[in-house]
């Protein structure tokens, strides 16, 4: 299959932006002044957004967007993964980053995900299982007596498919299933200090359209939901980028009233189950022979 240039070129801008993004992170910025800052620069450089940017501390692992008024702010110590995703015409280029805010305690942690993900991609040629893709994450995580979060992996990215087949594990679990030469996946390790799991916790203010399709009688909750088919189609969106176009209060009684009746459907957040520190390291890459890697930019 061949990869169509605009693919390489989400990637890029997604592996520039997670760069910029990173440089931002510092004690008592905020989270939507930074989130701001990034999708502002992968505007400027011709992308979309593949989803809003996410910002998840700490013992969350994953799934934080900042709400529309949200006052959260950078802390010295904080561990920050910074994830995002840049598409164009729907080819997605997904990424992720973690940070230590203005200490040097977790340094391990970060490595951890970091050499993982090395491992992962050296490993990601056709023929191989994905088990042993997740044999070596887990390799490298344990030898820093950390663990990997075994409920979180990898995945396939397709046309406007965010997370499609196959699934990419994080441990070895056992799946014989081989790459192809050509296929587009996201590689996403996450080490943690707690006990390898994610629960589901509230919810994070990241939706996704279910039925691009149906509609909605109410007038408020269809103009909304035209919007979002428009804007972001089946690609996760944010409730603080229909702020930009609608009055809050607008936007959370359609928001309410979408989700009642099937037609979009809120991520959780993602906590640790223990909330162990959790960092996370990602790239995404177009399987051959010489893999190419088209989120790095910075190595
Ligand atoms: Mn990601
Ligand atoms: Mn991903």
């Amino acid at each position: 299959m061949d990869i169509p240039d605009e693919w390489k070129k989400a990637g890029r801008i997604a592996g520039e932006a997670r760069v910029f993004g990173a440089s931002l992170i510092k004690e008592g910025r905020t989270f939507l002044e930074v989130s701001g800052e990034i999708e502002e620069f992968i505007f400027k450089k011709g992308g979309k957004l593949g989803f809003p940017v996410q910002i998840s501390v700490n013992g969350l692992a994953a799934h934080y967007t900042p709400f529309p008024e949200d006052s959260s702010v950078f802390k010295r110590g904080d561990i920050v993964k910074l994830d995002l995703g840049v598409h164009i015409n729907g080819y997605i280029g997904d990424t992720a980053v973690t940070v230590e805010v203005a200490s040097k305690e977790k340094t391990d942690l970060i490595k951890a995900s970091k050499e993982a993900l090395d491992a992962a991609l050296k490993l990601a040629k056709p023929g191989i299982k994905v088990g042993e893709i997740g044999a070596a994450v887990a390799r490298v995580i344990e030898s820093y007596n950390l663990k990997p979060i075994r409920n979180l992996s990898g995945h396939g990215v397709s046309r406007f498919t965010l997370h499609d087949a196959p699934s990419i594990p994080n441990y070895n679990n056992k799946d014989p299933l081989v790459l192809k030469e050509g296929q587009v996946l996201a590689i996403e390790p996450f080490a943690t200090e707690g006990v390898g799991l994610v629960k589901e916790g509230k919810g994070s203010g990241n939706y996704r359209l279910a039925f691009p399709e149906k509609q909605v009688r109410d007038a408020n909750a269809r103009k909304v939901l035209d919007y979002i088919r428009e804007e972001f189609y089946t690609l996760p969106f944010a409730k603080r980028y229909l702020v930009k176009k609608f009055e809050l209060s607008k936007v959370t009684i359609a928001l309410v009233m979408l989700e009642r009746a099937g037609l979009i459907y809120e991520y959780a957040q993602l906590p640790e189950k223990t909330n162990g520190l959790t960092s996370q390291h990602e790239h995404t890459v177009i399987v051959g022979e010489k893999s190419e890697i088209i989120t790095r930019v910075d190595e």
